[in-house]
């Protein structure tokens, strides 16, 4: 079993994006950046927001990893939702998308994916 966590928009989450019902719907159906997986082998073990403008993704992460151990819910990969990746390439999102990849992945040593699903936004 490889457990996900999803970070997502914000301001898109349950807005624009209601109910996260794409990513879902993606991860089921084994599309858009979740190919590389078995479906009966994925677990979504949370989809959580970014903590809001100007981005506080790295400490969001920190804290679902706080609460996983806690719970003994931790994550194999963290994917960062394509509703960030629309708003961080055409709408005003200050984050930079490889960068915090890279911080992610040097500051919790898990492995993150760009992406989710691959439905227009
Ligand atoms: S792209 Fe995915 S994580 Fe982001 S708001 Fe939409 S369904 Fe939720
Ligand atoms: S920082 Fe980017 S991803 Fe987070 S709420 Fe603001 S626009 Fe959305």
């Amino acid at each position: 079993m490889v457990s996900i966590g999803i970070i997502a928009c914000e301001k898109m989450m349950d807005k624009i994006c209601p109910g996260c019902l794409k990513c879902f719907k993606a991860v089921w159906e084994g599309a858009g950046m979740f190919t590389e997986y078995d479906p009966a082998e994925l677990n979504i073990t949370y989809i959580t927001s970014c903590g809001g403008c100007p981005g506080f993704i790295v400490n969001k992460v920190g804290m679902m990893r706080g609460y996983g151990k806690f719970y003994e819910r931790d994550v194999d990969v963290i994917h960062i939702g394509t509703c960030i990746q629309s708003v961080a390439t055409i709408g005003r999102c200050p984050i930079d998308l490889e960068q915090v990849k890279k911080k992610l992945e040097e500051k919790f040593g898990k492995k993150v994916v760009i992406g989710t699903h691959p439905y227009p936004p």
